[in-house]
């Protein structure tokens, strides 16, 4: 089965295909269509805004409050950029940085205190925290109605009770979306999705199986225990990979017109960048998009979705606390 039912041109395809024209290269093999994950952040925004407009003339600003334990770089990066879409959209922001001593009954204080807090609608405590945090245990003492990155049993059961009352992980929300926004044909797919954590993997196939029609996907997970990965993964309409492997999926791993998302976020040692060092994720890019029908890239693919899920979330919990 063809997963992609209708593919528009993108001006990312439009440039792809000068580039490969000014490169001299055979362009007589369709291009894979570049799935554009900050356009479709874009359009989520578009409705957010209209969604928060409408909450703020009922007398609601949906409330965010991030919590950062410690000084992990790329965890500051990442709070600082939710503070800042939360700002740009008009939201409430709360950023609490705690320092990296914050004992386990100081920070399920703080998070009391945002449970009780009726400005605040979501409450996210940055991933991951130091070592002697109990994770599981702070996520358990959210309220799960502020549960914004859905990770509380009470959010994974209504995921899994399809009870669309509970909070989805934003990453697998994110791709979901990506998939709907990319006209890639979901019901009755063979998904596989590669990696089975509870913030991508799990949550993910549980999103695409469901009875709807975002779902109604054929679902096969796939981990590091998996035998026979290639085998399986080549029978796929839509290869998902999530497994923090830098380029770890090839050409060979899939079979002509996939559609490939690639949540992984790798460094990579790279002397001719600035920084040292960029960013690629788990499918090897070059070789794959030339069989693939349909890719995302790494930066712009699945990234901007996952904040833009946050942000959706968070206003979702505002509208239900308020008006149930
Ligand atoms: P994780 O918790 O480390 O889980 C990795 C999963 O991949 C595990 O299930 C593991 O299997 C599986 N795996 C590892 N090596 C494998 C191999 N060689 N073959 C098959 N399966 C393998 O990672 P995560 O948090 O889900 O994140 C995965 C990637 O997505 C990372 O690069 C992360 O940075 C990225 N990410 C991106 C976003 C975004 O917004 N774009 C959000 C979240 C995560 P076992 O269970 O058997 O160990």
């Amino acid at each position: 089965m063809l997963a992609v039912a209708r593919l528009k041109a993108t001006r990312l395809q439009q440039s792809a295909l000068a580039w490969r024209v000014l490169a001299g290269q055979d362009c007589r093999f369709p291009m894979p269509k570049l799935i554009d994950g900050r356009a479709v952040a874009e359009k989520v925004y578009v409705e957010l805004r209209h969604d928060i407009a409408e909450l703020k003339a009922r007398g609601v600003t949906p409330g965010l409050a991030v919590i950062l334990v410690g000084d992990n770089p790329a965890s500051r990066a990442y709070v600082r950029s939710k503070d800042k879409m939360c700002r740009d959209l008009g939201l409430h922001s709360v950023k609490l940085e705690l320092p990296a001593s914050t004992t386990q009954a100081e920070l399920l204080a703080r998070v009391e205190e945002f449970n009780r807090d009726s400005t605040i609608h979501g409450i996210l405590v940055q991933s991951p925290p130091p070592e002697h945090i109990d994770e599981a245990a702070i996520v358990r003492a959210l309220d799960p109605r502020k549960d914004v990155d859905g990770f509380h049993p009470e959010n994974v059961a209504k995921l899994v009770l399809e009870d669309a009352s509970g909070f989805v992980p934003c990453t697998p929300l994110g791709v979901q979306r990506l998939l709907l926004e990319s006209d890639v044909e979901v019901d009755g797919a063979h998904v596989v999705v590669l990696g089975r954590s509870m913030i991508v993997g799990k949550p993910l196939a549980l999103l695409l199986m469901q009875k709807n029609k975002n779902g109604n996907a054929t679902v096969t997970v796939v981990h590091s225990r998996s035998r026979n990965l290639a085998q399986i993964t080549r029978s796929a309409d839509i290869v998902v990979a999530a497994i923090g492997r830098a380029e770890f999926l090839k050409a060979d791993h899939i079979r002509e017109g996939a559609v490939v998302i690639d949540v992984g976020i790798n460094r990579v040692e790279d002397a001719a960048n600035e920084r040292g060092y960029r960013l690629v994720g788990d499918v090897a890019f070059d070789e794959v998009s030339k069989k693939a029908s349909a890719i995302t890239p790494v930066p712009g693919g699945v990234g901007p979705m996952t904040i833009a899920m946050l942000m959706a979330n968070t206003v979702k919990a505002a509208r239900q606390a308020s008006f149930g």
